[in-house]
């Protein structure tokens, strides 16, 4: 808050923006009783307003009235006062406080608004139940930490904004009233009253729109969108959610990747969140799974995953040879020198278990080979080339998991985070971001028995790894033209170069198991629009909320959004959401069910 306010009956100056060029000044201020000390004669109140604190002192001989008036004064009361500024005597400057070396001498004191106790103390970074303040999210917001981190945020957003109006982006709204979209998540759905029995779906994401957008010849879109997705309570997650969301046309994957690093090293700058200078490193989707088990690796510390299948092959061992000839995989890391109690080590299989893996088979390397019980089931020359694979030393822990290919990775890759935590690997003060690229384009999901878009079916498919042209007689083999963004372990945000024919289009319908006429009554508007010309286009699409956090050192994106809803989606505040009278439900053509 650099610029003064504009002075009126309330204040002429910012109180936390006064110093000690601005001594002998009169200004008025105003603002909360932050803190009030009373020495007996001399009352100090700490004033606070959104600059920062600035104290005020009152005196009983020269200023009687607002000596009198500040004895009653209570914390969180609403403020103006009058008075000059003066510097303090040496030996009670506030180094702490910007406006430290100063106070104001007060003449004259209103006070504009009381306030009982409030529920939890503003004035100090305290521990309070996240229900409470979110019930109270007007006092909440006052304390420094939620101010400075939606100050931040606004910065943030403010710095994405400017850098993409420089580069010729024109900021367009997209409904929110929209039709049912397939982004993977449930939608909300909102009744429509004039059209009974129907309803409007809150959008996803602005996905489509910004597609018809390119079509629509605007080259360059961003929007900094709301995104609503109606999914089972995660810890942190929203139900709705804020999104950089950005298209461009006649570009491809470089050019997405290369503007994503302007301006999120620039966002990350001004977050004071310090990040390698990009080009930030890529890893394919392909690298990712084999070496950390996971799409959005931490790569801030080691204990990489290592396929040791081959070298074990033909072992003695029952339990690795069967997933082995089943067209399974053995993979492994070394956990370096720890020994694990027998509790730890149950802990363990407790987390692979979570992933469908059997079990986790824990051996020590030592005595120039492996100790306990499994060695005699492996020959030297296997034990040597797996120790080797594993850089292991006397002492070191390996972890062994044997399953179905995905179950090994997502186990150990669980694993890895646990233990990486738990030995406390992770350097806290480094920050890694990178690309995730060639994802493939589609996953056979069990429960559905059909193929999904691993990003979204608007996505363009690339040849299977190694293959020169698009196959789609085996689509689980095919690679996507998607990225993510992934800072130490977390999706930032993701993208992908879009389909731009409608024939192909219709093909990753079909795929995904909509037929012509399916696809035509959901994506009619789509495939329809993709006839006329539709240039080549991708885009991206950033989590504000999640850049925000991390940029402020706030575990929750909760405490980044002025108003957020709990774990389970419910708002304390509004008490949203809250069930209708049946009047309102009537007009609407619905009932709910007991
Ligand atoms: N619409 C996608 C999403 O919200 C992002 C994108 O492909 O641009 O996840």
């Amino acid at each position: 808050m650099k610029r003064p306010p504009s002075a009126n009956q309330y204040r002429t100056a910012w109180a936390g923006d006064l110093r000690a060029s601005e001594v002998g000044e009169e200004v008025r201020v105003a603002g909360w009783v932050h803190r009030r000390r009373d020495h007996g004669g001399l009352i100090f109140v700490d004033l606070r307003d959104r600059s920062g604190l600035l104290q005020l002192v009152l005196h009983p001989q020269s200023a009687p009235e607002a000596h009198a008036a500040a004895h009653d004064l209570r914390s969180e009361a609403a403020i103006s006062v009058g008075g000059k500024v003066v510097a303090r005597s040496a030996d009670t400057v506030n180094p702490t406080l910007a406006t430290g070396e100063i106070e104001l001498a007060v003449s004259e004191l209103r006070v504009l608004a009381t306030s009982p106790t409030p529920p939890f103390p503003i004035d100090e970074d305290v521990e309070v139940d996240e229900v409470l303040r979110l019930r109270h999210r007007s006092l909440d917001l006052r304390r420094e930490t939620m101010r400075d981190a939606l100050v931040l945020r606004d910065a943030v957003v403010a710095v994405m904004r400017e850098l993409l109006a420089a580069e010729d982006f024109v900021d367009i709204e997209t409904p929110i009233l929209t039709i049912a979209s397939p982004s993977g998540a449930r939608d909300f759905l909102v009744p429509a009253r004039t059209h009974r029995g129907s309803f409007y779906a809150l959008p996803q994401s602005p996905q489509l729109f910004k597609q018809l957008l390119m079509f629509a010849g605007f080259e360059r879109y961003y929007q900094i969108a709301r995104c609503f997705r109606d999914e089972d309570s995660r810890a942190d997650r929203q139900p709705e959610f804020t999104q950089l969301d950005v298209e461009l046309s006649f570009i491809g994957e470089e050019d997405v990747l290369a503007l994503t690093e302007r301006v999120m090293a620039r966002v990350f700058e001004i977050g004071g969140f310090a990040v390698a200078a990009p080009p930030w490193p890529r890893l394919t989707y392909a690298d990712a799974i084999a070496r950390y088990g996971i799409d959005r690796p931490d790569t801030r510390f080691g204990l990489e995953l290592h396929d040791v299948g081959e070298l074990l092959r033909g072992s003695e061992f029952k339990v690795f040879e069967s997933v082995l000839s089943a067209s399974g995989v053995v993979r492994a890391l070394n956990a370096g020198a720890h020994e694990l109690s027998r509790a730890e080590q149950d802990g363990l299989n407790e987390i692979v278990q979570r992933y469908g893996a059997k079990a986790v088979a824990p051996i020590y390397a030592g005595d120039g080979g492996w100790r306990g019980n499994l060695a005699k089931f492996f020959t030297a020359q296997a034990i040597d080339a797996v120790n080797r694979e594993l850089g292991a030393q006397d002492g070191d822990l390996l972890l062994f998991v044997a399953d179905r290919a995905e179950v090994a990775a997502q186990a150990l890759g669980a694993l890895r985070l646990e233990l990486g935590e738990r030995f406390g690997l992770i350097d806290e003060t480094r920050h890694d971001v990178l690309w995730v690229t060639d994802f493939p384009m589609f996953e056979w999901s069990e429960t559905e028995q059909r193929f999904a878009a691993v990003h979204h079916p608007f996505t363009a498919p690339a040849p299977a790894s190694g293959a020169s042209e698009l196959d789609f007689s085996d689509p689980g083999a095919l690679l996507a033209r998607a990225y993510d963004l992934v800072c130490d372990g977390v999706e930032l945000g993701g993208g992908s170069i879009r389909i731009n024919t409608p024939e192909l289009q219709q093909e990753v319908f079909k795929v995904i198991g909509l037929s012509e006429e399916e696809a035509g009554a959901r994506f009619g508007f789509l495939l329809e629009a993709l006839r006329y010309g539709a240039p080549p286009h991708g885009g991206i699409a950033l989590g504000v909320d999640r850049i925000v956090a991390i940029c402020a050192g706030r575990e929750s994106i909760r405490d980044v959004i002025a108003f957020p809803k709990t774990a389970s989606g419910v708002d304390p505040l509004t008490g949203a959401p809250a069930p209708v009278d049946s009047a309102q439900l009537r007009e609407l053509g619905l009932r709910t069910l007991a």
